[in-house]
């Protein structure tokens, strides 16, 4: 079962807060700058934001059409949700998994033989993938018909790259000619859904909920809709030469004052920030030095008037998760995916 946080348990120490307006703006601008409904992706517990809070705001929109997630345990637990409607199992299915498929409706992407041995002869809908230049799932050569299908999907893997995504829809283009009738056709993620591919009939998108831009120059309006903080535990002024957190990495150039956070990497805070990335207290910078470490991150609170119990600002709507991660040298997903489920989650 999925990993998921305690709805009662206080958590009182970090909050990841989920502007529900702001979700619904996003899918409403997604759809339409597309045309297209969205198959919302889900996996991984919402990006970290949360599923259980995440897949009731957006079943809601009439723009959001179905759901996306990464294998099967993730779609039973959107069931358990009450989530209706089709659930696409990104993953393909694997052997022990056809009993819940069925169980609960589930709809596959078959993207390897293997896949269709494991469907037998069994009455299950599916979507079938090709690999039109990712180089991970989906069928490159082969051609597959099956009364089955209901939907043909392949993925952009460099959708920042005009040239190459063009050749991929091309590509996708002649493979989805060849299906007859009425089938879900779906290629664009929230980066790809720039080139408005025409012969499409659905988007398929996760980041873009969440107001984080997939790629630097987007041309939608989206709003973020997500913020993260964490309280300070501790406040303490520090003499010249004090050295500061594990491997003292950090030693004060002056009396300092320092506040520990209650954020550390186990959180979501990647380590790699140590004395390099900030956080954020009313707009003021707030350096963090010395390591990160697993529970509590220390900061220089020179010249503020920042106490115990005080809130931090680790992501806002100006500091997003985008870029957060730039500063840390990875990627927004990467970020989300890292807040730890002991972050209490509410949507406002
Ligand atoms: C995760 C995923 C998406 C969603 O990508 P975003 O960039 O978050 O919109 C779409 N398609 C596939 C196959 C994925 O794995």
């Amino acid at each position: 079962m999925l990993k998921s946080h305690n709805d009662t348990r206080l958590g009182c120490r970090s909050v990841l807060r989920v502007k529900r307006s702001a979700i619904e703006h996003n899918v409403k601008e997604l759809f339409r700058y597309s045309g297209k409904k969205l198959i919302a992706v889900v996996k991984s517990d919402a990006y970290g934001m949360g599923v259980r809070y995440i897949a009731p705001i957006l079943r809601e929109l009439p723009e959001v059409d179905s759901f996306a997630v990464a294998c099967v345990d993730e779609g039973v637990f959107l069931r358990e949700l009450g989530i209706k409607g089709e659930v696409l199992i990104l993953g393909g299915i694997l052997p022990e998994e056809i009993e819940a498929v069925k169980e609960y409706e589930l709809t596959p992407v078959v993207s390897d033989p293997e896949h269709l041995k494991v469907l037998g002869k069994e009455d299950i809908k599916f979507h079938i993938k090709y690999d039109t230049g990712m180089g991970r799932l989906g069928f490159v050569e082969e051609f597959i018909e099956d009364p089955r299908i209901v939907g043909v999907m392949s993925h952009l893997s460099t959708p920042a790259d005009e040239k190459f995504s063009r050749e991929q829809i091309k590509k996708f283009e002649e493979i989805v000619r060849r299906y007859k009738g009425r089938l879900k056709i779906h290629l664009e993620s929230s980066a790809g859904v720039i080139y408005k591919v025409p012969y499409t009939t659905h988007i398929r998108v996760g980041l873009a909920l969440y107001g984080e831009k997939p790629l630097r120059y987007y041309p939608l309006d989206l709003k973020p809709a997500v913020s993260l903080e964490a309280r300070l535990l501790s406040v303490k002024e520090v003499p010249k030469g004090f050295p500061i957190s594990y491997g003292r990495t950090f030693i004060t150039q002056r009396r300092t004052k320092i506040g520990v956070v209650a954020f550390g990497y186990a959180d979501g805070l990647m380590k790699s920030l140590s004395n390099r990335g900030y956080l954020l207290h009313k707009g003021l910078r707030l350096p963090i030095i010395g390591n990160i470490t697993m529970d509590m991150t220390i900061l220089d609170l020179s010249g503020t008037d920042i106490k115990v119990g005080d809130w931090v600002t680790v992501v806002n709507e100006e500091r997003t998760f985008g870029e957060l991660a730039r500063e840390a040298g990875t990627i927004p997903y990467e970020l989300m995916c890292n807040v730890s489920s002991r972050v209490k989650r509410e949507v406002i």
